[in-house]
């Protein structure tokens, strides 16, 4: 027997649970906060709280929590199952080595990837800056007028690509021209994407081929890849001149890298360019997450999807980036939407971004010379050694005719750990990269060599092997030449100007970054580790199944833990993002539809208080989107959906709700909604977002749910990345499993629904993010993490409940895992917006809440269970203070217009005046806490204008001058 003062081994190691490090909230905390509630135990709170008709009956199967030791040790073991060879691959995935300051600086580093997408400009102009050298390196290496800051893959930019075209051309034709020679996974998603808008995809051959089709003048666009996939580096200057002849554009999908050597398709009239930046700096990652491009003819602008940051103004007259034309995007176009993507890829991005700064035009086109050289040199060995090549011109890419001779040098390749692209027949591909070596040359040789034939040599091939890229071809202008990318060069200046960047920022590594319908939770340490990790960052995504075990393995578990806390039957990890979800459950609804032989059912219910992705999805679907009523209490107006269910009847198709709603809510009544919608032939979409509210208290495919997504990157611990990379899960109950998309490029065949994204596995390199969260948690973690973000949230309104009152709540007072605050009466009374407070948050040194979403004039507040009381109590205590600076504009002792909110956030430069003839002192604009004063964040920037910057939208890098009279 132990002695009574020494614990027990298992007492021991139960102390050490991550449980307690995710969850920010103590057993003695919760003795706090529950009086102020006004609950006796969490328990009784939560059983106030979620209905108990939707409770779940069983709690989740998931294996006992282990610690974070022993889980990076059971990953570990699991990511020694992932094969990592040498990749020849290509076929949009490459090679790349990570500068190390990057790596560390900004991929591995909190204060990049805990950011918020950069909605509040003046606490994000780091990360904008970012995204304005990546948007100026995409125009600068394209020749476009006009980039974005980041698409999802190359192959759904393509897709975009399409739709931008069709909407922007005068042609009224559906067809869309697609050369043979692009990547099969772009031709792929492309007919995914067409098919539910009725745009006719149809793809070159050798005998109809691009020219040729073009003929016929009926189709509206065109894409081409620059170089193909083949390898051929293909003159696509004539096609422009015939797509525009025919009032149609012109659509390249270019290989950022080979466009330092290329000349640009900017140059050559081109309308739309996509792609990926990718074999800048990110790792293949098993297929994502990497940023792609997309970059467009100035003519084409205001019809670009995605995000797009722009210079503008403070209040003060200094430059200022911001996202640009904001109010025309997505969330307010809703059903007329015409692309739903909200997360893209930032943080890859700003990776790509600072790989361009790292190594400047010079460094890039150095590394692309190499890589054409190596080609030249790998072309002219095989040559000599009798091999034919089936394209005549090159860039880093060879398709070799390897005839009866494949599976013999596919043994060979694979005895030497060597991939090479084999789903050619009859030939295979060679791809080469930053990465490839002189030895790899030479082992590339020896697979192809054929008996009795000498090896070629290395050096004496080395200096008379011509480069492959035609002469006409060649680039001849400039590039990049702003100063961001020509002065960083030394790592010491490097890292500097990383760290200057992320200093201007709040993320979550400051404070907490309370957005409603966004959880911003703990994103652990441990569970950023195995991202990087080798055997999960190298691996190509088209790499031979053997070698992807760990990763099959990684995709299993997830999906049953996932399944566990859905409820569901069936989950697919391809989507890339929440928006990405939503569509390919839209599209499983369809084709469950459709071979019912209810082909019609096309209608798409939508309360009006969803997430602009909602809508966005249904229209890309090709549904058609009615919006119904929501009651005064802020639920889904039961009367008006039945109305619009009998109404639409014969033709229902899905109704998409939020569960818990966007508006913090427990709606009593989910299971009749459902019912009702069943009734009626409709299937439901839930969407799960505010999952952070349900996981281990309700299923959303127990309680009447067919279908829902998750976004891992918001409640499965995947960090936001200052606005992507996500992981959309689509979650399906068992009668639509057959309908979950497949991906025939990758082997996965044999689905009524194709890829939606480039890779069968999406953006799988972070999804271990999540399986450590799952691992290290265990069931009972998980709803202890579910229940305290509701004590939390709750324990903010209750608290704040006397200063702004809460908009909605159950009948009991109480809210979900969020809370509105209404602001709408202050802005009545003395003119102080919910903006306004947003921006004087930032003088108390926090990130605003969801600002006007999804009620114009309001906060919604999300705390998490991650955030300590002690900051709940600091956010809490901020408010209020502030609700005291409104009561002395109320009470006219400060002017509406000047007074510390109006002119928040507050300046260091613009306190530090020689004059100062504000009505409040100047200690109050920066330290209207006692507490500031010890740890202060400095806004960079006054309040940003947002009206100047549309009006002179202008989104590349600024001149230098442009900061000197400032
Ligand atoms: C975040 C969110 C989405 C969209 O997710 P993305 O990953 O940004 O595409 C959809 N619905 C709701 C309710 C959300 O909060």
């Amino acid at each position: 027997m132990p002695s009574n003062a020494f614990p027990t081994l298992r007492e021991l190691e139960n102390a050490d649970e991550f449980i307690a490090r995710h969850i920010g909230i103590e057993p003695a905390d919760e003795a706090r906060m529950l009086p102020v509630i006004g609950s006796a135990t969490r328990e009784e709170l939560i059983d106030g709280i979620v209905p108990q008709a939707i409770r779940r009956t069983r709690p989740m199967q998931l294996p006992a929590p282990v610690s974070e030791a022993d889980a990076l040790a059971e990953l570990k073991a699991m990511a020694a199952k992932n094969k990592v060879a040498r990749n020849f691959i290509g076929q949009g995935y490459y090679g790349t080595h990570t500068p190390g300051v990057i790596l560390r600086n900004v991929l591995e580093n909190p204060a990049w990837y805990t950011a918020y997408t950069p909605y509040q400009a003046e606490i994000s102009q780091g990360r904008m800056e970012a995204l304005v050298n990546f948007q100026t390196m995409v125009c600068d290496l394209t020749g476009m007028a006009i980039a974005n800051a980041s698409m999802l893959d190359e192959a759904t930019a393509a897709a975009e690509a399409m739709t931008l075209a069709k909407r922007s051309v005068k042609s009224k034709s559906n067809v869309f021209l697609v050369a043979g020679d692009c990547h099969p996974q772009t031709i792929e998603v492309l007919r995914t994407r067409a098919a539910p808008l009725g745009i006719e995809i149809k793809v070159s051959t050798a005998s109809e081929t691009l020219p040729h089709l073009m003929t016929t003048g009926d189709f509206f666009g065109v894409l081409a890849q620059y170089p193909g996939t083949t390898g051929q580096v293909h003159d696509l200057r004539p096609l422009a001149g015939h797509a525009h002849a025919c009032d149609a554009a012109l659509c390249v999908a270019a290989d950022l890298l080979a466009l330092t050597l290329l000349a640009p398709p900017g140059e050559w009239d081109a309308d739309i360019v996509c792609g990926t930046t990718q074999r800048f700096g990110m790792p293949m990652c098993n297929g994502g997450p990497h940023a792609a491009y997309l970059a467009c003819r100035d003519e084409f602008k205001r019809s670009l999807p995605g995000r797009l940051v722009g210079v503008s103004v403070d209040v003060h007259g200094a430059p200022a980036y911001r996202l640009a034309l904001q109010t025309r995007e997505q969330h307010i176009r809703r059903e007329k939407a015409t692309s739903n993507i909200c997360t893209a890829q930032v943080l890859p991005a700003v990776v790509a971004s600072m790989y361009a700064v790292y190594h400047g035009p010079a460094g890039l086109t150095r590394i692309a010379q190499r890589v054409a050289a190596l080609t030249g040199i790998l072309a002219a060995g095989l040559e000599q050694m009798g091999r034919e090549l089936v394209n005549t011109t090159a860039f880093d890419s060879l398709t070799v005719k390897s005839g009866d001779d494949t599976a013999a040098i596919l043994e060979r390749a694979k005895a030497a750990s060597v991939n090479l692209r084999h789903r050619l027949q009859q030939h295979l591909g060679i791809s080469l990269d930053e990465t490839t070596t002189r030895a790899d040359i030479e082992t590339l040789w020896a697979l192809f060599v054929p008996a009795g034939t000498p090896m070629p040599r290395f050096d004496a091939l080395a200096d008379k092997a011509p480069v492959r890229i035609p002469d006409d071809l060649r680039r001849t202008s400039a590039f990049m030449t702003h100063p961001v990318f020509n002065t960083h060069k030394s790592e010491t200046a490097m890292l500097r100007y990383i760290r200057s960047l992320s200093d201007k920022d709040l993320a979550l590594d400051r404070s907490m970054i309370p957005l409603g319908s966004c959880t911003m939770k703990l994103n652990a340490t441990s569970e950023m580790i195995p991202i990087t990790w080798p055997e999960f960052a190298n691996i190509h995504p088209f790499a031979p199944a053997e070698q992807l075990q760990g990763y099959a393995e990684l995709d299993q578990q997830l999906r049953d833990w996932l399944c566990e806390a859905t409820g569901y039957a069936g989950i697919s990890l391809q989507p890339n993002a929440g928006s990405q979800g939503e569509y390919a459950g839209l599209l499983a609804i369809k084709a469950f539809h459709v071979s019912k032989g209810e082909g019609q059912r096309n209608i798409c219910l939508i309360p009006s208080s969803a997430h602009g992705t909602n809508p966005a999805s249904a229209q890309m679907a090709g549904m058609q989107v009615v919006v119904t009523a929501c009651d005064t209490q802020g639920n889904v107006d039961l009367d008006d959906l039945k109305r619009a269910c009998e109404k639409h009847s014969e033709n229902l198709a899905a109704v998409m709700i939020t569960y818990p709603s966007t508006h913090g809510v427990f709606e009593t009544r989910v299971k009749e909604l459902c019912e009702l919608v069943h009734a009626h032939g409709g299937r439901v979409y839930v969407d799960g977002a505010n999952m952070n509210a349900l996981v281990g208290v309700a299923a959303p495919g127990e309680f009447g749910g067919d279908v829902s997504h998750l976004n891992l990157h918001k409640t499965f611990c995947i960090p936001h990345g200052g606005g992507g990379p996500g992981v959309g899960p689509v979650c399906v109950v068992e009668d639509l499993v057959p309908f979950l998309p497949g991906h025939a490029t990758a082997g996965v065949g044999g689905h009524d629904v194709g890829a939606v994204s480039a890779a069968p596995l999406g953006n799988a390199a972070v999804l271990p993010i999540s399986w450590m969260y799952c691992r290290m948690m265990g069931a009972a973690g998980l709803q202890a993490a579910t229940e305290t973000a509701i004590l939390s949230a709750n324990y903010i309104s209750a608290r704040l409940k006397d200063h702004y009152p809460t908009l909605y709540a159950s009948p009991n007072g109480h809210v979900a895992h969020e809370c509105i605050l209404d602001l709408r009466p202050i802005k009545d009374r003395c003119g102080i917006t919910a903006e306004d407070v947003a921006k004087r948050l930032i003088d108390y040194g926090f990130h605003a809440p969801t600002l006007s979403f999804p009620v114009p004039g309001t906060l919604m507040v999300e705390p998490t269970e991650s955030e300590p009381l002690a900051e709940l109590d600091r956010f809490i205590d901020a408010m209020i203070a502030i609700r005291g600076e409104i009561r002395r504009v109320e009470e006219g002792v400060w002017p509406q217009d000047d007074n510390p909110l109006k002119h928040a956030p507050h300046t260091a430069a613009s306190l530090m005046t020689t004059e100062w003839t504000h009505p409040y002192a100047r200690e109050l604009g920066a330290y209207p806490l006692a507490a500031l004063r010890q740890a202060k964040y400095w806004s960079p920037i006054g309040r940003v204008d947002n009206v100047y910057g549309d009006r002179n939208l202008f989104c590349s890098c600024l001149p230098t001058e442009a900061y000197a009279t400032t």
